[in-house]
């Protein structure tokens, strides 16, 4: 994974103020008195052509302290959003200033002394800021907010969780990978898909073994203005599992034992990790993209348990859960995460090696989606 080689392609935008207020943020409460220092600022989505938002990540080492502001345009200076840190220092790496220019996103640029990152947006831009932890992250997403999809083709953006460095679950035994697994049903269904549903676009965030960030998939989603956002997984535990099953699950800020272990797996954190930041993503998910998101889970579960079974009729119904996956935060469609089968449990594992298997569940999850846009 590396920042966005962004590629210049300015365009005049309507004027229009800033009308999102400023928001205190502050980091959790044990962070350590060392100073927090800026490692890198990545951004990710604006060199999509016609993005319509752009995500920026400001990675630190230790926990940073800091404020943002929404600035709206004053004279020469376009609307903005400022990360004012405090007691921050950062790499002499970390450019000064780069130039964006797509995605609702002009420039990213440090000032100093005191120092800060701003960012200029375009006039009919917004921006909604947050945090995540492990490592520390300040996460902005711009919204370009251009007028109205009418007529446009729905998008469908198919995540096969994992690749590269992180191969994600295995089973040794039957020589499953997951990164490869998901690759293949996410390959599988959009080829589905486009034979069921000749008008959608599908995408896929990733078409070979290579290194995605979690925010990097959400936010093409967002740039893309996806109508669909499905992240493939395959389950995996370390304890004995029984039965196995499919769970298809959404975004929440749930307390459950078992699923924060499995998003913990899932986002590369640890569980405390986990829990201490569910309240403060809770209020940027939005109550009828929640209601999406449950909807599509519902469809897709169901479908794929139903073409799963032709070919392993034991498949179990795990049902449609929530849980903390980073991968889904900030997203602005409905959007869910899928574990398709146990890695872990035989005889899920052995369907797998079967490409009839993997080929019903990727019709199921199609099949789903499709099911989804069709009644929407
Ligand atoms: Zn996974």
């Amino acid at each position: 994974m590396s920042a966005s080689g962004c590629t210049a392609d300015s365009s005049p935008r309507r004027q229009q103020e800033l009308s999102a207020p400023s928001v205190e943020l502050a980091a959790p409460a044990d962070s350590p008195v060392d100073k927090a220092r800026l490692l890198r600022i990545d951004v990710y989505g604006a060199d999509a052509k016609d993005a319509a938002g752009a995500r920026v990540v400001l990675l630190f080492e230790g926990a940073p302290l800091f404020k943002q502001k929404q600035l709206p345009a004053e004279g020469m200076l376009p609307p903005r959003i400022a990360i004012e840190l405090q007691d921050v220092e950062w790499d002499a790496s970390v450019p000064v200033s780069q130039a964006v220019e797509r995605g609702g996103l002009q420039r990213v640029r440090l000032a100093t002394p005191n120092p800060r990152v701003v960012l200029d947006l375009y006039p009919t831009a917004t921006g909604r800021v947050f945090f995540l932890t492990d490592p520390y992250r300040v996460v902005v997403d711009i919204s370009a907010a251009r007028p109205s999809k009418k007529n446009r083709r729905p998008l469908v953006v198919l995540d096969p969780g994992h690749g590269g460095q992180e191969p994600g679950a295995a089973n040794d035994q039957y020589g499953l990978v997951e990164s490869q697994l998901a690759l293949e049903l996410a390959e599988l269904a959009a080829a589905r898909l486009r034979a069921i549903m000749p008008r959608l676009r599908v995408m896929l965030t990733r078409s070979s073994d290579v290194d995605l960030s979690l925010e990097e998939r959400c936010a093409l989603a967002n740039a893309m203005e996806a109508d669909v956002f499905v992240s493939i997984h395959l389950n995996a535990s370390s304890e004995q599992v029984r039965k196995g099953g499919v769970t298809t699950f959404v975004l929440d800020t749930t307390n459950n034992r078992q699923a924060l272990r499995l998003a913990a797996r899932e986002n590369g954190t640890r569980v405390a990790e986990v829990t201490g930041i569910q309240s403060l993503l809770a209020k940027h998910h939005r109550k009828n993209q929640a209601d999406g998101s449950l909807t599509l889970a519902g469809k897709i579960q169901r479908h794929t348990l139903k073409r799963g079974r032709t070919v392993h009729p034991k498949l179990s119904d795990r049902g449609v859960r929530r849980a903390m996956f980073y991968v889904l935060v900030g997203a602005r469609m409905p959007s869910v995460l899928l574990e398709a089968s146990f890695l872990t449990y035989d005889p899920e594992a052995r369907a797998l090696t079967k490409h009839r298997y993997r080929r019903a569940l990727a019709d199921g999850v199609a099949s789903g989606i499709a099911s989804y846009l069709l009644t929407r």
